[in-house]
């Protein structure tokens, strides 16, 4: 349920009707737009009493939502969520690239990669300490060592990181030293982990589900924000589908349409979108071009070397070649890169 308050409404009168929706046991959440509040009564809409709230003066209408996701949506905030981490601002006219290797391997892979990354025009560093492998046989990522090198990188070209994390025994750690915790594709519809990056004071980016619908998608981000971490950046990476001729099938519909049902930023990854390098240039452009507020690119210092992902990865100088070409991609649809 929505609660749409009479324009100028006074604080305390925002707060009485806050204070009401919690008596009837709900959860008040509420949102402070330029021309007016809006407040979303989030649990068991069976126990709201719809008179009484419409009965205040402040109220000006209760509108049922029959979407099942509330906190996410263009109906609860109709401005852009900007998410800001440290100078870098996601969701404004800006887009925001952020690049790195599949996965953090040795302190001279990631300096480099990493410098290589800022001298372009990145914004952000990627990098996975913690790697989700189809096979347990399969290189799983350096762990806390790697998250170290990650902040050295930081520390180095002053860029902040996303990195994933994997298990909720993990969050603790992972906010320790990332600026964004990513909740990659295998864990989207894994709860407690939501649950648990929700209570995190930490931007979350949010990978879509490798079989997961619109729906799903937003879904899952309404568990993170429920729990009071409303810094969610979703990222389209990619579905199955019947096609093979890609190694997932970049589901670029889907950004127009996040944009007209969500106020969350949505970047896109072009990379696990393809599995190969030579389509992660038309992607990106393609992204840009329909909407996306950003990329996430995989760029290795030495793709032939890589412990994975290395045949879907940039090579420095095709990401800074990259970076050029869509400059002019954002100028044309009125973007800035
Ligand atoms: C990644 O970005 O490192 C990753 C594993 O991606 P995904 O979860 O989209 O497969
Ligand atoms: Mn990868």
């Amino acid at each position: 349920m929505i609660i749409v308050l009479k324009p100028r409404a006074k604080e305390s009168e925002v707060k009485a009707v806050a204070e009401k929706i919690k008596k009837m046991g709900l959860k008040p959440h509420v949102s402070m737009g330029v021309e007016r509040t809006i407040i979303g009564a989030i649990g068991d809409e069976s126990l709201l009493k719809e008179d009484q709230l419409k009965a205040m003066a402040v109220v000006e209408k209760v509108l049922p939502i029959m979407k099942p996701y509330k906190l996410v949506s263009r109906e609860f905030q109709k401005e852009n969520t900007i998410i800001k981490v440290g100078d870098v601002k996601i969701g404004t006219n800006d887009i925001i690239v952020m690049a790195g290797p599949c996965a953090v391997e040795s302190e001279k892979q990631v300096i480099e990669t990493a410098k290589a990354v800022k001298k372009a025009g990145g914004h952000i560093f990627r990098g996975g300490a913690f790697k989700p492998r189809t096979s347990p046989y399969s290189f799983q990522g350096m762990g806390e060592e790697g998250l170290k090198l990650l902040a050295k990188a930081r520390n180095v070209t002053g860029m902040p990181i996303v990195t994933e994390v994997m298990d909720t025994a993990d969050v603790p750690l992972v906010a320790d030293y990332a600026d964004i915790l990513q909740v990659g594709t295998r864990n989207m519809q894994n709860f407690n982990l939501l649950k648990a990056v929700g209570k995190v004071n930490k931007p979350v980016m949010l990978k879509r589900g490798l079989a997961a619908t619109l729906n799903e998608f937003l879904m899952a981000a309404e568990y993170i924000m429920a729990e009071g971490n409303h810094n969610v950046i979703l990222c389209e990476r990619g579905i199955r589908t019947f096609c093979t001729h890609t190694r997932n099938t970049l589901d670029l519909n889907i950004i127009p349409i996040i944009k007209k049902e969500s106020h969350l930023p949505i970047i896109v990854d072009p990379s696990h979108g393809t599995g190969n390098y030579s389509l992660v240039s038309p992607m990106s452009k393609a992204a840009i071009a329909c909407g996306a507020d950003g990329l996430m690119i995989e760029v290795h210092s030495n793709p032939e070397e890589a412990t994975s992902d290395g045949d879907q990865s940039l090579t420095p100088k095709s990401f800074a070649k990259l970076m050029e070409e869509l400059r002019s991609v954002a100028k044309a649809v009125g973007r800035r890169l």
